[in-house]
């Protein structure tokens, strides 16, 4: 069975000196390809030399909305830059209005550039959004976006707005932390994504699905725990196990849904 991770950060300082040992596990459980992304501009250039080491590696860069304020003047053209240099993604993009203390003055700007950016070279966007799906929905029905889609990942908005979403291109990322047993909400809405636009994620090194899935138990240097890109089988797993679907049929829809996203790229 070959897996994808629809969005994953490998190029994170907390998996530093261990990547080869996390992609040899990754092998082992069959991961095929995923897609790592940049979240500014300091860590686009280790998204490059993972993918120019690795071939299972797609990678993304964008601004995440956490570090829009540390953006220097020169972002986009950077931006445009790498996406010149290696076939790759847009993202990790977004709004954010959850995260205590951060301005959201100027995410919208930056969103809307990468946004537009991704419509233009028809490429995939990776988008984040907390708390402002109102906003985003907007934000996404009145500019251009790109023709093959854009994927929200670890979709958590309200389950009625899955079909409008679904309709604008809309692809929605399943990670493992909504197995938790809080997560029931987030967890429903995944029964309103048509099945041709699910994908599955890690977003290691966050959110760990629960500890009796957690099949690759790690943790940072200072004991913290931290998710193992290899849990992308867990989620598979446990995705399989909720709607009820044989983790073959679901690996076989993934496959087909990730390669519609993400493949092709010049
Ligand atoms: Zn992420």
């Amino acid at each position: 069975m070959k897996l994808y991770d629809a969005h994953n950060h490998l190029q994170d300082d907390r998996f530093a000196g261990r990547r080869a040992e996390l992609l040899a596990a990754c092998a082992s459980i069959g991961v095929a390809r995923m897609v790592v992304n940049g979240a500014c501009e300091s860590d686009w250039p280790q998204v490059l030399a993972l993918a120019r080491q690795t071939p299972v590696v797609l990678p993304s860069f964008g601004y995440h909305p956490w570090y829009v304020a540390e953006r220097s003047a020169d972002w986009l053209r950077e931006l445009e830059k790498l996406l010149d240099q290696v076939p790759a993604a847009v993202g990790e993009i977004g709004l954010d209005r959850w995260k205590p203390d951060l301005p959201y003055a100027g995410q919208e700007e930056v969103f809307l550039a990468q946004l537009r950016l991704a419509a233009e070279r028809n490429l995939p966007a990776s988008i984040h959004c907390l708390q402002t799906w109102g906003r985003l929905h907007e934000l996404l029905r009145e500019h251009p976006r790109p023709a093959r889609g854009f994927l929200l990942h670890s979709y958590g908005g309200p389950a009625e707005m899955v079909p409008a979403l679904a309709r604008l291109g809309a692809y929605f990322s399943f990670p493992g932390y909504f197995l938790q047993a809080r997560k029931q909400r987030q967890r429903e809405s995944f029964k309103q994504v048509p099945p041709n636009r699910l994908l599955l994620e890690t977003d290691a090194p966050d959110q760990l699905p629960p500890t009796e899935r957690n099949r690759f138990p790690l943790t940072d240097a200072a004991g913290q725990p931290l998710n193992h890109p290899a849990n992308l089988s867990a989620v598979y797993a446990g995705f399989a196990e909720f709607v009820g679907e044989k983790v073959e049929a679901l690996a076989a829809r993934v496959e087909e849904n990730f390669q519609r996203m993400f493949g092709g790229l010049k």
